[in-house]
């Protein structure tokens, strides 16, 4: 594209009283001999941008250079359309206001920051949103239990064309077996009727939902916007072409027969929750060992939840599901003893008001460890616990039935590494039955990186605590329900309008070549310079979301609409043959290039730092917003992710003369806080050969240093960004100066 520059300097909030305004013009029109250079004492007003937008429509311009305050504000003011391309200069927070006014440092890092956005301008080429031919705003839900159900219905309610998928004869997954609920609205002491029946009619006669039973998917292909779905169904085959998936498959019970020590399977009185549910459905609640009717019960709460030998982690339904059960006897019969052995009650919200009541029902309430469940002599069972409080042991009175309120397993573990059906330490693994669902056969991704959603912890698919809860690792499909994580029967219902929304957001930002979060509204997409690839696989094996598939000769295949727009791929790319139109290696590279970097005797060092657009960088605007003031020999380079970063920028910083290289990204490890999942772990990978690099440049190593920072701790910056300028200061100048 033949570009016409503008440059645009603001001399409002401090910048004129604290730089020399003529002397960065003087930059831009002098070094980069920009034909229009404007400076305006309020950039952001209506005469300000007037300013500009008459410079567009009467001269020509193309090419933006905006110095004034952060990219990060006042975006929707300097929008000037897809078809310019523009570059903001943060003067504002990070020189002017985080430095002393009218000194030679300050005015050298502003000239500095407007060379490095004058060099991105000049390279950037205007975007151009990917298009598809048939791409497709139909929702497919899989699963047609009360998520799915939900997630479908209210898709449809919104105008979208709705696909769901069941694998059984009907809908209603889990709630066909249950006899009622705990209630989420008043009288919440009181239980109420499933609302199954009346949902699954509305889903079944509603105008553009489309519902397949008795079918599985066979395989789904494609990208957002253009999956072509395979389903399954009496022996054929159809093919729907869907836009964003949401995965409703739901949770199985924890499987019982591994609670021996709680008596299950070695005496037939103690069954599982699920058990008893479809006893009161069928309306015949008797003991197993003899057919009689029971006459008192007990509950055993956190039957292999929060244990590390089964689940670690806490089912969150099964409490109030049990507090549900022993209602059913209350309401049965007022008299009928029932015990309820727990850890800790987490009966939340308004469920307390049902535990409260059952306790003025006279249910007992026994905080204690079970240790055993015993045979009294005459067929009935005795439960001995700890007792929480005092560790000693409580008996309870003998009972007719045993119910372990068992916890739950999402689908997307089965089968993985995270087992309902592990075999225990020494015991054979046993043969998985064909029709067993695994994690890896309920969506068959055709994704070179695997079948499944990748799992963030328990099998559960999740993909970021912070940024996404409700997302997965692979763009537009969005776990909903217990398969997302563990949840009674009203959170899955707003969890599946959550997910039905985010699938409408998603075929809406797709449709229109548009990046969902955390780059919402970002069009610009990575192209690959074939002829160039090694076929190394790094970016096919190293993409966070999947995005890229591969040919048979390991050639990447790219899928636009899969992509966040992270740039780990073109972090990974050892042959740098990855770029976007406005964020490539060689912009990144020339923009280092671009930095004036005085020599040896001058004794001012220079820093590059390249800061994380997510957390790093709002932290350094926090500090400059807040007064915090730090060295001035920084110049500060906005990465996308801190897994964008290739090495190659860290050694034509070295060969340039820059002294160091402060990498700035988000925390990894466990409670990594990184927006593209590993981006800045990844990072942290490559840093171990940053050290060849230095190695062969005989320099330092200290000179390269990486810091993990949240966007909460602006209040470090002054110390990370000086500490570091001092270790710089301790070493000799980079030899490399002046080459
Ligand atoms: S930019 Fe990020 S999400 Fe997109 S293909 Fe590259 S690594 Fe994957
Ligand atoms: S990382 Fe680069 S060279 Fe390697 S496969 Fe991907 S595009 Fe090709």
């Amino acid at each position: 594209m033949e570009t016409k520059l503008g440059v645009y300097i603001c001399t409002g909030c401090g910048l004129g009283d604290a730089l020399d305004i003529d002397a960065l013009a003087g930059v831009a029109t002098g070094e980069y001999k920009a034909p229009i250079c404007r400076q305006s004492p309020c950039l952001c007003g209506a005469e300000g941008v007037a300013r500009i937008q008459s410079d567009i429509s009467g001269e020509g311009v193309n090419a933006l250079v905006i110095a004034a305050c952060s990219p990060r504000v006042m975006t929707d003011v300097f929008e000037f359309g897809p078809d310019k391309v523009m570059e903001r200069v943060n003067l504002r927070e990070q020189v002017a206001w985080s430095h002393p006014p009218n000194d030679e440092d300050t005015q050298m890092m502003a000239e500095d920051q407007l060379r490095m956005g004058l060099t991105k301008a000049g390279e950037m080429q205007p975007l151009e949103p990917f298009m598809a031919e048939d791409l497709s705003r139909r929702i497919l839900v899989v699963g047609g239990g009360l998520a799915g159900m939900t997630a479908a219905n209210e898709a449809a309610k919104a105008g979208y064309e709705v696909v769901l998928v069941e694998k059984t004869d009907e809908l209603g997954g889990y709630l066909k077996d249950v006899y009622k609920l705990a209630s989420s609205q008043p009288p919440y002491d009181e239980l109420r009727a499933s609302p199954l029946d009346e949902l699954a009619r509305e889903v079944s006669g509603r105008a553009g939902l489309k519902v397949y039973t008795q079918a599985t998917i066979a395989e789904i292909s494609g990208a957002p916007c253009l999956f072509d779905v395979k389903i399954r169904q009496n022996g054929g085959e159809a093919v729907e072409r869907a836009g964003a998936i949401i995965m409703a498959t739901g949770s199985v019970p924890y499987d019982a027969s591994r609670l021996e020590g709680l008596g299950f399977g070695k005496h037939a009185d103690v069954i599982a929750a699920p058990q008893l549910e479809a006893m009161f459905k069928a309306g015949a609640v008797t003991r197993p060992s003899n057919g009689e009717p029971v006459t008192s019960a007990a509950f055993i709460l956190c039957a292999g939840s929060r244990d590390p030998e089964h689940l670690p982690y806490c089912s969150a339904a099964c409490c109030v599901e049990s507090l549900k059960q022993a209602k059913y006897f209350k309401e049965a019969n007022p008299e009928t003893p029932v015990y309820v052995f727990y850890k800790d009650i987490r009966a939340n919200g308004n469920y307390e008001l049902l535990y409260k009541q059952l306790q003025k029902d006279g249910v007992f309430f026994v905080r204690g460890t079970v240790t055993s469940v015993e045979d009294d002599g005459s067929g009935a069972l005795v439960i001995t616990a700890d007792d929480e409080l005092t560790r000693s042991p409580i008996l309870s009175e003998s009972v007719d039935l045993v119910v372990l309120a068992t916890g739950m397993v999402p689908t997307s573990a089965l089968g993985e590494p995270y087992k309902a059906t592990a075999p225990k330490e020494g015991e054979e693994a046993a043969e998985v039955p064909a029709d067993t669902i695994l994690a890896s056969n309920i969506l068959n991704l055709q994704y070179r990186q695997g079948p499944e959603l990748p799992a963030l912890k328990y099998g559960y698919p999740d993909s970021h605590f912070v940024c996404f809860p409700y997302e997965s690792r692979r763009t537009g499909i969005y776990p909903a329900g217990s398969v997302r994580a563990p949840m009674d029967y009203s959170r899955a219902v707003d969890d599946a309008t959550g997910a039905a929304l985010k699938a409408i957001q998603c075929v809406e930002m797709v449709s229109q070549g548009k990046a969902l979060h955390p780059r919402a509204g970002d069009t610009s997409y990575p192209e690959f310079f074939m002829q160039r690839c090694t076929q190394c696989k790094r970016c096919t094996e190293e993409c966070p979301f999947g995005a890229i598939n591969e040919d048979e000769k390991g050639n990447p295949l790219p899928n636009p609409t899969r992509c966040r727009r992270c740039g780990v791929c073109m972090g990974a790319c050892p042959e740098r043959i990855i770029s976007f139109k406005n964020y490539s290696v060689a912009m990144i590279g020339n923009v280092i290039k671009n930095i004036n970097v005085p020599d040896e005797y001058d004794e001012k060092p220079r820093i590059i730092v390249l800061a994380c657009e997510n957390d790093a960088y709002p932290a350094i605007d926090m500090a400059g917003i807040r007064r915090l003031t730090f060295n001035s020999w920084m110049r500060f380079i906005p990465v996308r992710c801190l897994g964008s970063m290739n090495l190659v920028w860290i050694a034509d910083a070295l060969s340039k003369g820059i002294d160091g290289i402060l990498l700035l990204g988000c925390k990894h490890g466990d409670d990594y806080q990184c927006h593209f999942v590993k981006g800045s772990e990844l990072a942290n990978i490559r840093m171990t050969k940053i050290q060849e690099t230095l190695d062969r440049l005989r320099l330092e190593s200290e000179r390269v240093h990486l810091e993990q920072l949240s966007i909460s701790e602006y209040n470090r910056i002054p110390e990370v960004l000086d500490a570091f300028a001092a270790r710089i200061e301790g070493m000799d100048p980079n030899p490399y100066k002046g080459f």
